[in-house]
């Protein structure tokens, strides 16, 4: 399956997956389904996912270019999402020391070349909620990225000043500095975007013309799947006829990621790439 210029939209349950990849066919743009570790786990785990996504890629006859990826997985969790039957994953050992990372990822690079499946390695870490850090995001050392980029991984993700969750207002910003400096290094190399939710359209367009070939996001389809839940009950429609039925509980939420996968897809240029 040919990784073309796409986005990683994650996926926690099978209403999202539902929407992702019927409003992906509408606009003939291939997608990557993203699952943390977390999600997988919620889903009962990676044979699960797998087996749902392949049986909607068949049922729903999705013809469009649809990678499964493992988002932020652990050495172990890359090694089970291969056996279950991923068509990609993303190995992040940013948090081992520079050679500890070259040398596990240097190691899921030779399965991944064997399997024929797209392997993402990330280098410094990506800054948010998830370490504590708020305010700017941190960003990756140009050489240390090229070390990486060296092994042979199919996409790179680096930190440009992005940050996982929602951005505070004091954010400075996109790094187009240092992601000057990784791609003058990587040259060809797909550069990726964590922490998609919240930067401004112009940066992300900027982002996208020095290099950035998949952006993740995650947080924005949260936000609005929870708000158009909380408008429905709010509105008492749960209280309504039938409207306790989960189906009818969860097609407003349903209906927003699909509104906010197509401003994204139209947003990163994946529309007709398929
Ligand atoms: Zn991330």
């Amino acid at each position: 399956m040919p990784l073309v210029n796409a986005k990683e939209m994650n996926i926690n349950n099978l209403e999202w997956t539902k929407a992702i990849l019927l409003t992906a066919q509408e606009l003939n743009s291939p997608v990557i389904l993203g699952v943390s570790e977390g999600a997988g786990k919620y889903m009962c785990g990676y044979k699960t996912v797998v087996g749902m996504v392949n049986g909607m890629l068949e049922e729903l006859k999705i013809t469009v270019p649809v990678a499964l990826h493992l988002d932020h997985g652990s050495y172990e969790g890359a090694k089970a999402c291969i056996a279950a039957g991923f068509s990609s994953i993303m190995f992040d050992g940013s948090h081992y020391p520079i050679e500890e990372n070259v040398e596990k990822t240097k190691e899921l690079v030779a399965t991944c070349e064997e399997l024929g499946l797209s392997i993402e390695a990330e280098v410094g870490s990506i800054g948010g909620e998830e370490d504590g850090v708020i305010g700017a995001g941190e960003c990756a050392d140009p050489a240390e990225c090229k070390m990486i980029a060296d092994l042979g991984v199919t996409m790179l993700a680096a930190g440009i000043g992005n940050i996982h969750g929602k951005y505070p207002e004091n954010w400075a910003g996109l790094s187009f500095e240092t992601l000057d400096a990784i791609q003058q290094l990587t040259g060809e190399m797909p550069l990726v975007l964590h922490g998609g939710t919240g930067i401004p359209a112009d940066m992300i367009k900027k982002a996208i013309s020095l290099g950035v070939s998949k952006i993740n996001v995650n947080t924005e389809c949260q936000l609005a799947f929870a708000a158009a839940t909380r408008e429905y009950i709010e509105a008492g429609k749960d209280l309504q006829g039938k409207g306790f039925d989960p189906r009818k509980l969860l097609a407003p939420g349903f209906q927003a990621i699909k509104d906010t996968v197509k401003e994204k897809m139209e947003l990163f240029g994946s529309v007709d790439k398929a």
